[in-house]
């Protein structure tokens, strides 16, 4: 079966967007509209999560603090998380890393190198 990816944004635009370019790589998706949901969504899936893409502004639970809560759970610790932000500064893109993030991407991202670099986490070039 084809790996799952956890899409988390609260723009509908952008979920769905994503989730057309990750279901069109042949990659099965579930979406999540804030970090609370997409905590709910990576904790309760009956068919496990391999790889998460967050942004970082979203209302209830920011990206940051949904990275966080996720590598605090030992389960997680090796899921890999891409972040895809409007947010580009510097010291964003760091705290995203120190937070626990394998990769920082800025809004708008080209699909080609979005889908390159999710092929990179997996370990598949
Ligand atoms: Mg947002």
């Amino acid at each position: 079966m084809s790996e799952h990816i956890l899409i988390v944004d609260d723009s509908k635009t952008v979920r769905n967007l994503v989730a057309f370019i990750m279901k069109r790589e042949g990659y099965r998706v579930t979406t999540a509209e804030d970090g609370m949901d997409g905590l709910e969504k990576l904790f309760g899936a009956s068919d496990p999560i391999d790889l998460i893409i967050s942004d970082v502004n979203m209302p209830r639970m920011d990206g940051f603090t949904f990275i966080k809560q996720v590598r605090e759970q030992g389960a997680y610790t090796d899921l890999p998380i891409m972040v895809l932000s409007t947010e580009g500064r510097p010291e964003d893109i760091d705290q995203g890393m120190k937070l626990g993030a394998n990769l920082y991407m800025v809004k708008p991202a080209q699909p080609e190198k979005m889908v390159q670099n999710i092929k990179m986490l997996f370990g598949k070039k």
